[in-house]
C-alpha cells in the first residue's frame, strides 16, 4: 500500500466555506470515515477503504467543491487507483457527484432503480425547497453494478485479505438502504440508516417500521464502530438513540392518528422532549407522515404522491420554528 496517512488529518485549506468543517478520521487501520460538521440537510458523511492496491470509496457528495476536496483527501493519504464507488442509497447528497470518481459504482437493485428516477425529477425542485442549496458541478449518474440482498468485495490488503460486505435489507431511511460492514474489523458504514446523535433520523421516504428493524439489525452486528451518514462516529449506543426517537414518534403519532388528527398538526404537537436539541427537528413531520402512511396500511416503503409537497412544508416548519 502506498500510505501516505502521515499528511493525512484535519483539512489545512480552511479558506472555502463547504471545506471548512471536514475531518478524516481513521477508525481501523486503513479504514476512514470522512465527517463533513454539523451533519445537517446535505452535509453526508462518505468514507473510504484503502487496501494494497486499491481503494474502495463509500458515496460521493452533494456538490463538485465538496466531492473535489474529499477526494483531494483521499489522494493525501494514498496515490492508489479508487477501483470502486458504493452509493448507499439514491439521496441527492450520497450520488450527486458520482461522476467525479473514475471508479465503477455499486449500489442495491432498488438503489439505482431509484436513482434513475431522481435522474428524471432533476436538481430545480431540490434548489427550490432547500433555498441556499449548493448544486455546483451536481450531475446524476446511474450505478454501474447492482445486487439484490448481498454483495461481497475481498480486497488484498498487506497481510491477506479484507472482507467488505454489502447488504440490503429493505425499507428504513429510503427503499433501498445497504450498508457497509466489515466483520473482521467490526466497522459498518451504515448510510443514513443511522443519523446519529445531535442528527434527527429521517425514514420520510422510507419506513419507520423498518428504520427500528434495521436499527436493531445493526446493533445486532455489535460492530466497534458505527459511521453514520450524518453526525459522528458512533457506538452501539447511538443506535439505541435512534430508534429510542423513531418508537417515540411512532407511538406519539399514533395517538393523534386514533383522534383523527392530520398528519402536520399531530406532528407540531408532539412535545420532542430529550429530542428537542437535536438538530433538523423539523424531520418530525416527515416521520409522521410517513408513520400515518403505516397506520393507514399502506405498504411499507410505499411511494408518496406528495413528497416534495411534505418536504416543502417541512422547511417552512423549519423556519416556523429557528
Ligand atoms: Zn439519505
Amino acid at each position: 500500500m502506498r500510505d501516505k496517512k502521515n499528511m493525512r488529518g484535519k483539512n489545512e485549506n480552511n479558506d472555502k466555506k463547504d471545506q471548512k468543517d471536514t475531518r478524516v478520521e481513521e477508525v481501523r487501520p486503513g479504514i476512514y470515515a470522512y465527517i463533513q460538521e454539523d451533519g445537517g440537510w446535505f452535509l453526508d458523511n462518505a468514507g473510504f477503504i484503502v487496501g494494497e492496491n486499491d481503494a474502495i470509496v463509500i458515496d460521493s457528495l452533494s456538490n463538485a467543491v465538496k466531492t473535489n476536496n474529499f477526494i483531494n483527501e483521499i489522494k493525501k493519504i494514498t496515490d492508489n487507483p479508487l477501483s470502486f464507488l458504493i452509493n448507499t442509497h439514491h439521496h441527492t447528497d450520497h450520488i450527486w457527484t458520482n461522476y467525479l470518481f473514475s471508479s465503477k459504482t455499486i449500489c442495491s437493485e432498488r438503489c439505482r432503480e431509484e436513482t434513475l428516477k431522481e435522474k428524471d425529477v432533476g436538481l430545480d425542485i431540490y434548489k427550490k425547497i432547500f433555498q441556499g442549496l449548493d448544486t455546483t458541478g451536481a450531475k446524476i449518474l446511474p450505478q454501474d453494478i447492482t445486487f439484490d440482498k448481498e454483495l461481497r468485495i475481498h480486497q488484498e490488503i498487506s497481510d491477506g485479505t479484507r472482507e467488505i460486505r454489502l447488504r440490503y435489507i429493505g425499507p428504513a431511511h429510503t427503499v433501498d438502504d445497504a450498508f457497509v460492514y466489515l466483520p473482521e474489523e467490526k466497522v459498518v458504514f451504515c448510510g443514513d440508516l443511522l443519523f446519529s446523535e445531535p442528527c434527527t433520523p429521517f425514514a420520510l421516504m422510507g419506513s419507520i417500521y423498518g428504520s427500528i428493524v434495521a436499527l436493531d439489525y445493526l446493533a445486532n452486528l455489535n460492530a466497534d464502530f458505527y459511521i453514520p451518514g450524518h453526525g459522528p462516529v458512533a457506538g452501539k449506543e447511538s443506535l439505541y438513540r435512534a430508534r429510542d426517537y423513531f418508537v417515540y414518534i411512532r407511538d406519539e403519532a399514533y395517538e393523534r392518528f386514533k383522534d383523527g388528527i392530520d398528519p402536520y398538526t399531530a406532528a407540531k404537537s408532539i412535545d420532542l422532549g430529550e429530542y428537542s436539541s437535536w438538530n433538523e427537528k423539523e424531520r418530525v413531520i416527515g416521520n409522521v407522515v410517513r408513520a400515518y402512511s403505516e397506520f393507514k396500511g399502506e405498504p411499507i416503503g410505499a411511494e408518496l404522491p406528495d413528497l416534495f409537497n411534505v418536504l416543502a412544508r417541512m422547511m417552512d416548519y423549519r423556519k416556523e420554528i429557528g
